[in-house]
């Protein structure tokens, strides 16, 4: 159920979740499916995490915050763990275009077209072009970390800046994933999209957060909003529960709520740190935890265009960039040459007539905090009139048909879910080991949550909660 906001949990529960994203949910519903009594606690007014939405009035809006693509994979990971009532909601996008001094290409994002465009547009051969699919397509786990995505183009592709921004930019701009970062998760990601395109959510990301809410509560999982957990009751090394802060409840304020599993779907560094504690960890776990990189520079412009407007069809996604070649240093710049804009048409909102575009792009978290307050809305301001600018090439005059304007930066994404430096896509490829390793830390202690690009976006997210609700029913249950 989902309880009310002076409403208190039950003493005891068999799992407590801390985080309502698609990994904490999915993690949830698993369990409450297999009879587990779970208690999943979100410090937001909704579910969802970056898996969000925001409405706009009196302009009517609705802007999806993250919802620009996921592979195909979704339909079946929704139907396994979620219902098919769900995965009925995904729906394939087509148009998908690639605009930059260097190329302007449309595709749809699959194998067949990339092979055809290489071949054609770059002048690859085809055996070459056959070869680079055959490799990166059956790269898995097993394969050597220590290679780089820049080292696989360049074995595959010689000198070849064009065809490396071609593969490589989406996932760049998707993820801050740079060529210096392991292959293995680049070809993980790239490939899961090569098998069938990029799909979407029909009806967008409130109806789809709705559905999983509703099928969470059919299966027994109390929810409570509103609830930030502050620390990880540990003790001999053993998970005994959460505390939660019931000040705006009753006088009681702190409460212990028991429970044998905590699963963490919050950053995974502020897990170890802030709710669980030095103390608790072996020093060398420690010490990796602080060594692991956060993906921090998603940035975001929403663009909603006043009612009875009609835009040009642009395409659904749209690379664009103004940078001469591609330049990882410079796409993370606060001197912004590269965009995506997402096209939200009437057709993604059945019964809701209105286009919204969200611009996203990537600067990084330090530039941002570093300014004052004028600064930063000084620098706010200046991204979305230069987005403006930018998409005034596509749409002629699109500023009169503009009816709201909004910016979000690393700050914003670090204010709504409590990621430590605003990390979107989570971490690093190391970010990984520290999530899987918790439990040998500490009995009962789990997280899932995007670590290691493979786990992260939509996808991964959802499949990571999977994965650990197998740890949990194998590490806890199987002997009880
Ligand atoms: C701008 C942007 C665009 C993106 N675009 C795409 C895309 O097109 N396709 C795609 O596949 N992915 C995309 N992603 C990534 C994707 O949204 C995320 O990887 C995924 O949603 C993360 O899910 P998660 O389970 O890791 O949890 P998160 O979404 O990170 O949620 C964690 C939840 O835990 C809660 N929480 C944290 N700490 C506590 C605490 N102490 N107590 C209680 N609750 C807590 C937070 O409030 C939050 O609700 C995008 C991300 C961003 C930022």
């Amino acid at each position: 159920m989902l309880l009310k906001k002076d409403e208190v949990p039950k003493n005891e529960y068999d799992v407590v979740v801390i985080g309502g994203g698609l990994g904490g949910m999915s993690v949830a519903n698993i369990l409450a499916k297999n009879g587990r009594r779970v208690l999943l606690l979100e410090a937001h007014n909704k579910l969802g995490g970056l898996a969000t939405w925001f409405k706009r009035s009196p302009s009517n809006h609705i802007f999806d915050v993250s919802l620009h693509g996921f592979p195909y994979g979704m339909v079946k990971s929704l139907k396994r763990y979620w219902s098919n009532k769900i995965s009925q909601m995904v729906v394939g996008l087509d148009d998908i275009r690639f605009i930059n001094p260097q190329y302007s290409i449309k595709t749809n994002y699959t194998k067949e077209d990339f092979i055809k465009i290489l071949t054609t547009n770059f002048d690859v051969p085809l055996a070459k072009v056959e070869d680079f699919f055959n490799h990166v397509m059956s790269i898995g786990t097993e394969y050597d970390s220590t290679k780089t995505v820049g080292e696989l183009f360049e074995s595959f592709f010689p000198g070849r800046s064009d065809i490396v921004r071609f593969l490589m930019e989406p996932i760049t701009y998707a993820n801050g994933h740079l060529l210096e970062d392991p292959a293995l998760s680049y070809a993980i990601v790239f490939a899961n999209f090569m098998r069938n395109g990029i799909y979407t959510i029909q009806g967008g990301t409130d109806q789809f957060i709705l559905k999983m809410q509703e099928e969470l509560i059919k299966n027994g999982v109390d929810i409570k909003l509103h609830s930030k957990v502050k620390k990880i009751a540990v003790e001999n090394k053993k998970v005994q529960g959460v505390f939660i802060d019931l000040q705006k409840i009753d006088s009681q304020s702190i409460k212990l709520i028991k429970s044998k599993v905590v699963i963490s779907n919050g950053n995974i560094i502020s897990t170890v740190k802030e709710m669980v504690g030095e103390e608790h960890f072996s020093k060398e776990f420690f010490k990796a935890t602080n060594n692991v990189r956060l993906n921090t520079s998603s940035c975001q412009v929403y663009i909603g265009i006043k009612e009875g407007e009609n835009i040009p069809s642009i395409g659904d996604l749209i690379f664009y960039s103004d940078a001469k070649t591609f330049n990882t240093k410079e796409l993370l710049s606060m001197n912004i040459t590269s965009r995506t804009f997402s096209v939200y048409y009437p057709k993604t909102r059945p019964g809701h007539n209105r286009h919204v575009v969200v611009a996203s792009t990537n600067a990084k978290y330090e530039d941002w905090k570093n300014l004052n307050a004028d600064q930063y809305l000084e620098a706010k301001n200046k991204m979305i009139d230069s987005t403006l600018d930018c998409l005034e090439k596509f749409i002629p005059n699109v500023r009169s048909k503009v009816d709201h304007l909004e910016a979000a930066t690393p700050l914003t994404f670090e204010r709504y879910t409590s990621h430590l430096n605003g990390a979107s896509f989570g971490t690093k490829y190391e970010g990984l080991q520290i999530s899987r390793g918790l439990h040998q830390q500490i009995h009962g202690l789990f997280h899932c949550g995007s670590v290691g690009i493979i786990m992260s976006g939509w996808l991964g997210a959802l499949n990571y909660g999977a994965i650990t609700a197998n740890d949990v029913e194998a590490v806890l249950f199987t002997n009880s």
